[in-house]
């Protein structure tokens, strides 16, 4: 059993990583560092990743329920906001999921899971702050 990113060294070496290669990680309008830590409050499933702003009763939601809910899940002072976060939200990358959760960890938000299955995709710099993988 390896131990995770749990250290305060280890955690720094991951935010690091991870801002290296996904510097939106970093942004506090839209990503990890602006939602609570969780799960999306529509689908339940997958991390939060879009705060909205009131006409829905979700206050996050994940990328495919941010892309499923479109503009309506802002008001409409904040459409051009929604037009362009929901821009950037489709061009994340697949591993956005991974990025989200993995920044939690880095901020001490959320615990390591040694169950947590890191994609594949997750560049090697920050595979490379976590433990080894197991098969
Ligand atoms: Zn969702
Ligand atoms: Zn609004």
């Amino acid at each position: 059993m390896t131990a995770g990113p749990t250290t305060a060294d280890e955690r720094r070496a991951l935010s690091a990583a991870l801002v290296a290669v996904a510097p939106w990680t970093a942004d506090t309008e839209a990503g990890p560092r602006a939602v609570d830590a969780g799960q999306c409050d529509r689908c339940g499933d997958q991390p939060r990743l879009l705060p909205t702003c009131g006409p829905v009763g979700w206050r996050a939601l994940c990328r495919d329920c941010a892309l499923a809910v479109d503009v309506d899940g802002w008001c409409e002072g904040h459409l051009d906001d929604a037009e362009r976060l929901l821009a950037w939200a489709e061009q994340l990358p697949a591993w956005w999921g991974d990025a989200v959760v993995l920044a939690w960890v880095a901020s001490g938000e959320v615990a390591w899971d040694a169950t947590l299955g890191v994609r594949p995709d997750v560049p090697a710099p920050v595979r490379a702050a976590l433990p080894p993988q197991r098969d």
